[in-house]
Order: C-alpha cells, then structure tokens, then sequence
C-alpha cells in the first residue's frame, strides 16, 4: 500500500467516524448519511484509491471531469454524483454516467433532461437545488420557487425527483451555515405536505468539509465532501 493510499484511508476512517458520532448525536444511524466523496481536486488515480478504499459514491462539478474519470475508473464500482451546474449541450454525454444528479437549477434545466434522457431511454435521479444563502451567485431555485419546480417534475417521466440539494455561503460562519442547512429542511417539511405523486423529498444534499456536522444535524442524507479527504497528501 503507497503513503497516498493510507492517508487516504485514515482520512475516510477519520470521516466516517464523525459522520456517524454527528449522526448518533441527532438520534440517527450512520447509514442514513452517505458520504459523496468529492474528487474535483484530485486526478483519476486518486479517485481509484477512494474507490479501492471502499468508498464508492464520487461526485464531480463539472461535467467534462466526470466524463474524464468515469471513463478511467469504468472498471469500479462507483456511482457518480454530478454536484454542480449542467449547461444543456453537455446532457447526452453525461446523463448516461450519472447515478444521481445533485444540481438541477432552472426549469429549462428540467425540460432539456426530460427530452434527452426520453431520447436516451434513462430515468435520471436528481435532486433540486435550492439557493439558501440567499447569495446572488450562487446557482439554484429560490426557495418560493420549489414548490412549482416539483409540480413541473411531477409530469415528467424521465426525471425522478428524490431531494433537495443546498449550499451554505461562503464565509465559514458556522451558525449560519446551521441556519442555511434549517431553512432547507423546514422548507422540505413543508413541500411535504402536498407533494405531486411521482415526486420524493427523502434525500437533503446539504454540508461540505467545513459543515457537514450541523448539515447532519438537520438531516442532511448526502453530504459533499472534498478537502477533508485529501489532507496531508502530497499533490
Ligand atoms: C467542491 C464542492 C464540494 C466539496 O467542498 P469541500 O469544502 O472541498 O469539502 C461540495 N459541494 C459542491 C457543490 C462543491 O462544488
């Protein structure tokens, strides 16, 4: 076993561990987080040694990447997790690789995977993507938007809703991060509450390295991490 490969397996030791101590501190059970290991940072054969690690949920932002390392790591079982913006002329090239698809951002969004993945013959998990810090940048529906996004996916019949995917702000303030990671789930609950057939709200892909703790706390079901699994690796 190489030095790259036993950091890599402390750090998912490490992770997994406080994935399961935050889950137990909220009254739930390890397995109702799963960890989506995150490898925008690292090349192919760094995700293989996540892969081999036993850790086969790997997400990818940006299409071309996911392409690129789906390709090098055919062999593995992994399922891929596309956790950033998907621009239409990319569908008929990633949709087929994509186990469950984080970050659908707009109606037109919605429609363009309907016809293609239709043309394709696939049903496409995904999540919505909800802009909960309220930052202007920052991709995803606005949370009074939501409730007309699923209706819209309620007709759909390629695209299976299963969640809602959000991002706290950027500026590392963990409490509102925890109030960010709220605001997502009370709006879950409430969407709930008059939910189109064909649609589940089940999953919350919400917490990253820096705030994946109180993500759990509120329930997140995924949560996105990256830095975290590469620490003391030489790159
Ligand atoms: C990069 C990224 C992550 C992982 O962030 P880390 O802080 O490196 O853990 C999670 N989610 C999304 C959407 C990302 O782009």
């Amino acid at each position: 076993m190489s030095d790259a490969d036993a950091v890599i397996r402390r750090n998912l030791t490490a992770i997994r561990q406080r994935i399961a101590d935050a889950a137990a501190a909220s009254g739930r059970t390890a397995d109702s987080v799963t960890l989506v290991a995150v490898t925008k940072y690292v090349d192919a054969e760094t995700a293989r040694r996540l892969s081999v690690a036993g850790c086969g949920e790997l997400g990818e932002s940006r299409p071309q990447e996911l392409w690129r390392k789906a390709a090098a790591l055919a062999d593995s079982p992994v399922r891929w997790h596309l956790i950033g913006h998907l621009q239409t002329n990319k569908l008929r090239r990633t949709l087929p690789l994509v186990g469950l698809m984080h970050s659908i951002d707009s109606l037109r969004l919605l429609d363009e995977i309907e016809r293609v993945a239709a043309e394709l013959d696939l049903c496409v998990p995904a999540l919505i993507e909800v802009n909960i810090s309220g930052e202007s940048a920052k991709h995803g529906f606005a949370p009074d938007e939501v409730g007309a996004a699923l209706r819209q996916a309620a007709t759909l019949e390629h695209v299976q809703i299963r969640g809602l995917m959000g991002m706290s702000g950027r500026e590392h303030d963990l409490d509102e991060a925890r109030r960010a990671f709220a605001r997502l789930r009370h709006l879950r609950d409430q969407l709930r509450g008059d939910l189109p057939e064909r649609v589940s709200l089940d999953e919350l892909s919400m917490g990253m390295s820096d705030d994946f703790e109180a993500a759990i706390a509120e329930g997140a079901t995924l949560v996105r991490i990256g830095t975290l699994l590469y620490e003391g690796l030489e790159t």
